[in-house]
């Protein structure tokens, strides 16, 4: 048995980041750039109105007053240089017309006929947008490493890129294990559950950016199991699920090492999520996980989803934390390390900590009515007000508060 950390090194040992290739720009979206990427150009490439206003030689102004002799729209260009004393209108985003060094907003003029008046002072060189002021030709704009984000894709675009690299997504074979199993939608038999599992570990690996494969159910014995994780060798890493415990009918460890595989660690000392084996088969990390659904998507949390955005080359590999104040008493009366589900939440004082109830590892409810997960030390004895430190599961976790219909 090894600790939640000797896992997690031992993983990230043998995981591998996957090469980068060629995607358009959209497709870019939640990857890793494989490549530094340079600004071809200055943005903006010239000089450029910030405002919609007036532009005009600041030397030149003569009692605030100018004669508008003009109109240049964004789009537009002027090659005529603008005579002193006169101004031109000019929209935001449209090129500074030759002779002029300032742009004075509409909101601060006061028009009369073809002459404008400005109501305050305006600075020289005021409201432009320098040649680039956003990006200088040849800057790093983006560097191999970075997440791709909206920002980045809207930046890249600028730059007149139409595809990058980017590091390639891993395709996940997803397997479940058990002869008690059916698919969602069959009809409920005696002794039959559903395989939720196959459907929780792919919507995981989705959320982390993976592809599933979905390769099915391998019913409890050893030549089903053996070609199914067969057929997962397809893919760039494999999850099972269920028969990896101490089972009479647990095959999936045998049925790895019967295909060369080697395992790496059976079992870490954690609740819950201990039967879990990782192994490397062809070169490709496996994931047995267990059966109980909370314990698979637990252990994916903790082992897998950290294993995956390593491979897809994510700077930050695990979820942040949060220091939050428990509402009720916790303690962890095991020698085992706990991940107790729970619901955080925000609120002005800061962060507060409740756990979901009942905790059972085959409960998806604990996970359902949570956001994060709270790990307990053996031995943890917290009371209500204890600061503790809270992994946040959410992506969509955010800071505010919920809105208010009433206002
Ligand atoms: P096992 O480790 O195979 O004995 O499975 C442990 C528990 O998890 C058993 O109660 C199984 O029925 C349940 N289980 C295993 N696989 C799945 C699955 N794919 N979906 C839902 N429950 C499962
Ligand atoms: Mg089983």
């Amino acid at each position: 048995m090894v600790s939640i950390e000797e896992a997690q090194r031992i993983i990230i040992r043998h995981t591998t980041l996957l090469p980068p290739e060629k995607v358009s720009l959209l497709q870019g979206l939640g990857r890793v750039a494989g490549e530094d990427i340079h600004a071809p150009y200055d943005i903006p490439a010239v000089d450029n109105s910030a405002m919609d206003g007036y532009a005009f030689s600041h030397a030149e102004l003569k009692r605030n007053c100018l004669t508008v002799s003009g109109f240049l729209p964004a789009g537009g260009q002027r090659t005529v240089p603008v005579p002193p004393g006169e101004a031109v209108k000019i929209m935001t985003g449209a090129p500074m017309p030759p002779g002029c060094d300032t742009v004075v907003p509409i909101e601060e003029t006061e028009a009369a006929g073809d002459v404008i008046r400005l109501i305050g002072v305006v600075k020289p060189g005021s409201h432009i947008r320098k040649r680039g002021d956003d990006i200088h030709a040849g800057d790093k704009a983006i560097a191999a490493g970075t997440l791709l984000r909206p920002q980045e894709i809207g930046m890249l675009a600028s730059m007149g890129k139409t595809d990058l690299l980017a590091h390639r997504r891993p395709r996940v074979g997803v397997l479940a294990t058990g002869d008690e199993l059916l698919e969602p939608g069959a009809a409920l038999l005696p002794g039959k559950i559903i395989d939720s599992n196959s459907y929780s570990i792919a919507a995981q690996v989705l959320e982390a950016g993976g592809e599933p494969l979905m390769l099915g159910i391998a019913t409890d014995d050893q030549g089903s199991t053996r070609q199914k994780i067969l057929s997962g060798l397809q893919a760039d890493l494999l999850i099972s699920t269920g028969g990896v415990s101490v089972g009479d009918k647990d095959y999936v460890k045998e049925a790895i090492v019967e295909l060369g595989g080697e395992i790496k660690f059976w079992k870490v000392n954690m609740k819950p999520g201990k039967p879990i084996a990782f192994a490397v088969l062809d070169g490709k990390p496996v994931f047995a996980l267990p059966g109980n659904p909370v314990a698979a998507m637990v252990a994916f949390e903790m082992f897998v989803r950290p294993a995956l955005l390593r491979m897809m080359g994510h700077p930050g590999i695990f979820r942040p934390t949060v220091r939050a104040a428990l509402t009720e008493p916790v303690k962890n009366r095991r020698e085992r390390p706990h991940l107790v589900r729970v619901i955080v939440e925000a609120l002005q004082e800061g962060y507060i900590v409740t756990t979901t109830g009942n905790q059972c590892s085959a409960c998806l409810s604990s996970l359902t009515t949570g956001n994060g997960l709270l790990r307990l030390a053996p031995g943890a004895d917290f009371a209500p007000g204890d600061a503790v430190d809270v992994f946040l599961l959410d992506r969509g976790f955010e800071m505010g508060t919920t809105w208010n219909w009433a206002d």
